[in-house]
């Protein structure tokens, strides 16, 4: 058996019961084959990937809270800090009721090659809990926010490990962790990114991962002869990376004409109103109900379709494995000819498989997305140098970062014979930065 598929069972043996980990660790390794045969015995000597495929730590601890009723309720937060070869731990907090240790060690072990992808000098992690702030008074995630912390400070720090938003994490709760932290450890640093403009944010970090997301596109389809400009987008998801993807698809010119969240979705023929999904998600925080219910020309479908929609380009930006073989089989049939993902794994890997043996452009999330943690690398910058930046001046370094991206997948590609395979490419091109840095670090 051969060193990738040896390590990939012994990770599914020694990590029972953590299906998304699992399959994380099967794409990233089985694309790394190339990369792993022409080194296998140094690697082997190394115990290269056996390492990289164990996190640095994992801290799991409860997070008691009051709500509003006076009841105590009780989470579970976790922590992974999986590797640092490249810089401090980088990764979001998931605040959603499916969070568990395996989808935290899956998002965190993305996170290593996401981050080295960048260029930028941050290593991989990933936290959250299974709170699911939906639902609850700002009074009642303030609590949450703020026990979560009382725990969770003993673990990061500005040089040490820089948590973020995901799924569920937004300005609200960084803003109330972010005052935690400060209370407890009395300093004032870049320990969170993400924060509000006023005290340490960076301008164009809210829209980085939509906007990124579509830069990186745009280029991966100037480079094989196309244009976005005219092209009709399906785009899943209604939060923070599939509003500021829709914005950037039309000011490129193209037209986004779905978006859907965990109860319905919405097709929007004329293309969607970006401010009125704004108002809907973002200050209402309700339903798309309420989108089509203002807006004549959309219809309203409980459940999952947007991948039924004819389109020319698919942009799944909700959640992992939200993209299935059937959704790949619709998409090709309908005439899609690419996908780049916005969310983190949505795809699953029997579509990924199909989209990319039907010639369908496949640009993985951890190139695809990475325009968010890229900015919230600039954010530490700008907290470091004390000194705030133009929207223009992230957001132009943001496209050289997603540009640069898709050329470093793509020479990554070509060098190891993979020409056109992004998934390759970009696996490779993450994981041999930190392989390097690990070698040269020694046994630690
Ligand atoms: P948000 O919480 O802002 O939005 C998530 C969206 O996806 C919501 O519309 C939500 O609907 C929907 N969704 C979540 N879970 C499910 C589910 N199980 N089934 C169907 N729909 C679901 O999160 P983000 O936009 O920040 O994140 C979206 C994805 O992008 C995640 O995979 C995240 O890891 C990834 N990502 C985010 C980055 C960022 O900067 N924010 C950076 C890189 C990747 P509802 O509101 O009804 O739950």
């Amino acid at each position: 058996m051969g060193y990738v598929d040896e390590v990939i069972e012994r990770v599914i043996a020694k990590n029972p019961g953590e299906p998304e980990f699992h399959q994380a660790v099967r794409e990233v390794l089985e694309s790394l084959r190339p990369v792993v045969e022409a080194n296998e015995d140094l690697y082997r000597r190394e115990a290269l990937l056996e390492r990289i495929t164990e996190p640095d730590r994992q801290i799991k601890f409860r997070v008691p809270w009051v709500d509003d009723k006076g009841q105590v309720q009780v989470n579970t937060g976790y922590r992974v800090q999986f590797n640092n070869a490249i810089g401090p731990y980088k990764g979001g907090l998931r605040l959603h009721p499916s969070v568990n240790i395996g989808i935290i060690k899956f998002l965190g072990f993305e996170q290593i090659f996401k981050n080295s992808l960048t260029s930028l000098p941050i290593g991989g992690g990933k936290g959250g809990s299974d709170f699911d702030p939906k639902g609850k008074s700002d009074r009642e995630v303030m609590a949450f926010c703020q026990s979560f912390m009382n725990e969770l400070y003993k673990y990061i720090g500005a040089d040490e490990d820089v948590p973020a938003g995901d799924i569920g994490t937004g300005a609200r709760e960084i803003g109330y962790m972010f005052g935690q932290y400060k209370k407890i450890r009395g300093v004032y640093e870049g320990v969170l990114t993400g924060k509000g403009l006023s005290y340490g944010g960076s301008l164009a970090r809210t829209e980085a991962t939509g906007y990124g997301l579509l830069y990186l596109t745009e280029e991966m389809l100037k480079c094989n002869g196309k244009d976005i400009a005219g092209k009709t987008i399906v785009v899943s998801g209604a939060g923070n990376v599939a509003i500021y993807a829709i914005q950037k698809a039309q000011q490129l010119g193209a037209k986004p004409v779905t978006c859907s969240d965990s109860t319905g979705w919405i097709y929007d023929p004329e293309g969607i109103d970006v401010a009125l999904l704004k108002e809907v998600k973002e200050v209402k925080r309700a339903r798309l109900t309420e989108y089509a219910a203002a807006r004549p020309s959309a219809q309203y479908h409980e459940g999952k379709g947007v991948w039924t929609v004819k389109c020319d380009i698919a942009l799944p930006c909700a959640t992992q494995n939200e993209l299935d073989l059937d959704d790949a089989k619709a998409l090709v049939a309908n005439g899609c000819f690419a996908v780049a993902e916005g969310a983190n794994m949505p795809t699953t890997l029997e579509a990924t498989k199909y989209l990319q043996e039907n010639k369908i452009l496949f640009a993985p999330g951890k190139a695809a997305n990475a325009g968010g943690v890229a900015t919230s690398a600039l954010e530490m910058s700008q907290n470091s140098e004390r000194l705030s930046w133009s929207f223009e001046e992230v957001d132009s370094k943001l496209k050289g970062i997603m540009v640069n991206i898709f050329h470093n997948l793509d020479a990554a590609a070509k060098k190891y014979g993979h020409e056109g395979d992004y998934v390759v490419g970009a696996n490779i091109a993450g994981f041999e930065k930190v392989a390097t840095a690990m070698i040269a670090q020694g046994v630690c």
